[in-house]
Formats: structure tokens, sequence, C-alpha cells
């Protein structure tokens, strides 16, 4: 993880700062803060102070008593500069080389990445002067979130692009601006969660899948620059920032979901837990309660994976094997008959890897017989090792 500067201008989106802080640091990240004199007058320094977990610079100590200039401390400490929120008055500063304040100086003396977060009026925001500005800072590489579109802060102003993009979305941001994209290009198709068979409005057969360990291929995907389209299945989880989720209940409407968008995709995780029967009738109201006894028939769902392996061409595609018993066997049976690239082995009732829970062990068995075993680890690690194999297959195939 990284030490990530949060350089807050004068803007009412200030308020926001202390919670951007605090998501950082969740993130894992190593956090300081630096506020303008206008930034202070819409956010308090002890909140930022409280968030960060240390006191703001600002720019009444920008010079130390013992000769140290803070602007060049902050400037080498960082690993990565955030700016937000960005006000109009501090684009202007950053584009003509301005070193009057504490902020300004930090971010000429920088050689890390720069990450501006604007919050201002619309009108502002679309004056040729600052979208001259940012067009010159954009030239040297830095990356601009937003503005978004939206109600806007101060009274009377109504709705209009000057919002300040969301912390979450902040720290997403981050997280992609400090992963090398060796993903760039790739269209990803990620499948997650369960399916729900209903038998009539309000029944329905499911599985306990929690979703995760696909929304951790997708969030990793998205971090190392593939386009991500996830399609899930009911869970209880936010929809990862920046990738395009497809909701689906049923096994059926999942089977359409996946065929109508492989042929656009370059690569195909299928993490979903596909209820392998659906009822044989779906009864349109709720089913009265009747004899001691009711049997209900059901009849197979079509194996996705399978269908998508007999197309040619096909993405590269990966299963996950689901065992509790004769694991490497099966999976091997599996990834050749379904014709995958690989397959992800899993023991989802091992105790050090429950369902549901935020680490897995995964084995990878492909084709030819070869089994790479990895060791436990939290399923966004799992991810990105699967996501590795992926972009050898691609590179391969490219
Ligand atoms: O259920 P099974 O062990 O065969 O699942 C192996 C892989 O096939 C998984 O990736 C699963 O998502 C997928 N699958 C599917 N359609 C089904 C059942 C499973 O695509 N009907």
């Amino acid at each position: 993880m990284a030490k990530v500067l949060v350089l807050a201008g004068g803007s009412v989106a200030a308020i926001k700062a202390p919670s951007l802080l605090r998501r950082l640091r969740e993130a894992g990240h190593q956090v300081r803060v630096a506020a303008s004199p206008a930034a202070l007058e819409f956010v308090s320094e002890l909140s930022l102070a409280t968030a960060a977990g240390q006191a703001p610079a600002t720019d009444r100590q920008w010079f130390t008593p013992v000769g140290g200039a803070l602007h060049l401390e902050l400037a080498h400490w960082a690993d990565l500069i955030v700016i937000a929120p960005a006000s109009a008055e501090l684009m202007a500063q950053a584009a003509l080389g301005l070193a009057g304040s504490l902020i300004s100086a930090t971010l000429l003396s920088t050689r890390a990445p720069v990450l501006w977060v604007p919050a201002m009026n619309p009108a502002m925001w679309q004056h040729p002067a600052t979208q001259g500005h940012r067009q010159v800072l954009a030239g040297w590489g830095q990356t601009f979130l937003g503005p978004e579109f939206g109600s806007l802060g101060t009274v009377g102003e109504g709705e209009g692009q000057g919002r300040m993009a969301e912390p979450n979305e902040i720290v997403a941001q981050v997280k992609a601006l400090l992963t090398p994209q060796d993903l760039a290009g790739l269209r990803l198709l990620v499948s997650a969660g369960p399916t729900r068979e209903y038998l009539d409005p309000v029944r329905f057969i499911s599985n306990p899948s929690s979703g995760r360990m696909g929304y951790a291929v997708a969030q990793a995907g998205r971090d190392r620059g593939a386009a991500v389209t996830l399609v899930s299945g009911p869970v209880n989880l936010e929809p990862p920032y920046g990738v395009e989720v497809i909701g689906i209940e049923s096994a059926l409407e999942l089977r359409q979901a996946m065929l109508d968008r492989a042929t656009e995709s370059d690569a195909l995780v299928m993490t979903a837990a596909v209820a392998d029967y659906r009822p044989e009738t779906y009864v349109r109201q709720k089913v009265p309660k009747g004899p001691e006894a009711l049997s209900l028939k059901l009849i197979r769902n079509p194996d996705i994976l399978a269908e998508l392996g007999r197309r040619n061409p096909r993405p590269i595609l990966v299963g996950f094997a689901m065992e509790t018993e004769a694991g490497r066997e099966r999976a091997l049976a599996k990834v050749r008959e379904k014709h995958l690239d690989f397959i992800c082995l899993n023991f989802p009732t091992q105790e050090a890897t429950p369902f549901g829970g935020d680490y897995n062990q995964i084995t990878l068995v492909f084709p030819d017989g070869k089994i790479e075993e990895l060791s436990r680890m939290s399923k966004l690690a799992a991810a990105d090792v699967i996501l590795d194999n992926i972009q050898k297959i691609w590179i391969n195939k490219q």
C-alpha cells in the first residue's frame, strides 16, 4: 500500500475530506493531509486530524523553526498526491507553476503521480481559463476524476457539473493509479453470486454463494486496466465502481446475459454458483399450504460454460469447481469436458476458507494436467493470480 498525501482546497466539498482520509486508511494506505486556508473555512483542523491520525499541514506552519521546509518534506514523502477538493484557484496555481502557498509549492516540488478531484461551480469549471489549466495539467500526465453532475452545495445554484467525486470512487482511482495497467485493452466478463430458481413468486431454490470471489476478480481486473462487465446474482455487496454490473436472478437469465456478452469479451471468469436444477413448473400465484408431503420435480439447467466452450472463436474461459472430495480428478475432468483454459478448484467446507469468507485456497488445474496449488490468501490476492494466468494466455493469443 502507498503513502497518499491529500491536499484539500477551498470548496464546500472539503467537508468530505475527512471521510476520504478514513477510507484511504481503511484501504491500507498511510495518509497525510494539507489544507489551504480556504479549505479550513469549511472543515475544521480537528476533524482532519482525527481522520488522518495527525494534524493537517497548513500555511501557518510552512517553515519549521529549525529550518525545515514542509512542502519539500511532503513532496518527497508522497507516493501519490490527491487534490480533493481541487478548486479552480489550486488548478490555476499549479498550471502556472506558482509556489506562493504550501499546496502549490508542494505540487511544484513533487515527482509523484497527481490526481485532481475538482469541485467548483459549473461556470468556473467550464470557463476557458480553468479548461486551459486542466489541459496543461493533463498534458503533464496528471489525472482528473470528475467533477460529476448533481446538486450543488451552494444555495440557489441547483444542479450542474461541479460535484466532487465520492470518496469510494477516489479510493478506487487511487488504487488504479498505483497498479500497473497490464490488462489495459482486455475485455473481461465475470459472473458472480448464486442463482435463484423460483417455484412461485415468493419461493426459490438457491445456495449460500456470497459473490465475493467474483467481485474480487472484477475489482482486480478493473484496477489493472481491464474493461469489466460483472453479471451478478443477488448478493449483499456494493457494486464495484467503474465496473458495468448486470443483475440476474435465475440460471436462464444468467445464461442469456453471458451468451449475449461473450462475443465481445476476451476473457470470461465464471465464479457464479449456478443452480444445477430448477423447478419444472413455475406457478404464477403463491402455492397454498396443502398436504403433509409435497414433491417437487426439478429439471436440469443448461451448462453455460460448456455451451461457451463449444463456440469457436471463444473467449479465454475460466471456471470454478467447488468440490468436497476427489477434487483434482473432478476438476481435471471438468476443465477438459467444458473446453476451459483452466479451472479454479476450491473446497468451501474447509475451516480456513469457509463459504462467504474473505479468504480462499485455490488450486489451478489446466487441461494438460498441470496443477498450481496456491496458498490460502485473500480473495483479492487470489483474483490477481487468476488474472496473471489469464494475462499470459491473452498475450500468447495476440
Ligand atoms: O457445477 P460445476 O462444478 O460443473 O461448475 C463448474 C463451472 O461451471 C463453474 O465455473 C460454474 O460457474 C459453471 N457452470 C455453468 N453452468 C451450470 C453449472 C456450472 O456455467 N449450469
